[in-house]
């Protein structure tokens, strides 16, 4: 296992000063997935395996968005360049609006950057203990503990409940993430613990002040996150937000008609992804694509770092 500190990113494709900003814009081609997991994260396979997962669902343009965290990149870059196909580093950061969980994806930021690396680890490090005090609510009805969840999680993977769930399937206590997710780690199970999140206008402004174009991921989903609301969504607009995610299979069909007005009237980008997480998720690469002229823009927008292209 390395720590935080060993994790300093490598990503070598820095904006330099011949890089002729929207270039990029026309050298890559689609179809395009913007949000797809790996074990970094909470996704069930290596960076370079999610490439080519994505590649053999005839995706040419990826981002890989793990939640807070960009260790992926390189290996993803790679992989991408192997196969002929364009890479987008991207990140899922965590963020709260009051009790709700929001998800802010960034792209194309600086992963170097000073306010959004400590947010990242103070986000990392709290998801741990949150984790183990979640194991020790359900120890005690059920014969589950903290090593268990270790064994699911690969080295300084971003640990959330997926690995519990994986825990709790290894346990035998139940099939699949799925169920896990609809009974034992549900909030209404009483077992269930928050964890540090900051509040989504501080995930938008931490992107965009690292140069990256900040999306709302499914914004929309039903039931247990109902949507911001509007007037604060003008504010995270007015502090820079790029646009939302509007194709996601969670994101419910009023709620996509919202957004597509809400991004008309602002003048925002649109987004679609798969939110692949391997085998955790039933979602695959390609199910929801992002139009050409929206990646376009995204890579025109942000000046953090740059795609890899083949
Ligand atoms: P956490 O951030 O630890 O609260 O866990 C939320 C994560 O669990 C999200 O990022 C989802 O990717 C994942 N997740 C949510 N619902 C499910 C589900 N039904 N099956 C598998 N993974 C899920
Ligand atoms: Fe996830
Ligand atoms: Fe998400
Ligand atoms: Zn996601």
């Amino acid at each position: 296992m390395t720590g935080v500190a060993d994790e300093a990113p490598r990503y070598a494709q820095r904006m330099t000063d011949d890089a002729v900003q929207g270039a990029g814009a026309h050298r890559f081609s689609g179809p395009n997935d913007l949000h797809l997991h790996s074990n970094h994260s909470d996704g069930t396979e290596t960076p370079a395996e999610v490439v080519r997962q994505a590649h053999a669902h005839g995706i040419r343009t990826l981002a890989l968005t793990d939640h807070d965290r960009s260790t992926g990149w390189d290996e993803a870059a790679d992989a991408s360049a192997s196969l002929g196909m364009t890479f987008l580093p991207g990140m899922e950061l965590s963020a709260k609006y009051e009790w709700r969980s929001v998800h802010v994806l960034g792209y194309l930021f600086d992963p170097d950057d000073v306010a959004l690396r400590a947010e990242t680890d103070r986000i990392r490090g709290d998801r741990i203990g949150r984790a183990e005090r979640i194991v020790r609510n359900i120890g005690r009805d059920y014969d589950l503990v903290w090593a268990d969840v270790l064994a699911q999680t690969v080295g300084d993977a971003t640990v959330g409940r997926p690995h519990i769930a994986d825990a709790l399937v290894a346990r035998g206590i139940v099939s699949d993430r799925t169920a896990a997710f609809d009974g034992i780690l549900h909030p209404r199970e009483g077992y269930y613990e928050p964890h540090y999140a900051p509040d989504p206008l501080t995930a938008v402004s931490l992107i965009t002040g690292a140069g990256g174009v900040a999306v709302i991921a499914h914004p929309v989903t039903s039931g247990r996150d109902r949507m911001m609301p509007v007037p604060y969504i003008k504010r995270l607009v007015d502090a820079g937000l790029g646009g939302f995610e509007v194709d996601h299979r969670e994101n419910t069909e009023a709620g996509k008609k919202i957004l597509r007005e809400l991004a008309a009237a602002h003048d925002l980008i649109v987004t679609g992804s798969s939110d692949y997480h391997g085998a955790g998720k039933p979602n695959r690469p390609g199910e929801n694509t992002t139009s050409d002229e929206m990646v376009a823009r995204i890579i025109d927008r942000a000046t953090g770092s740059e795609p890899r292209y083949a």
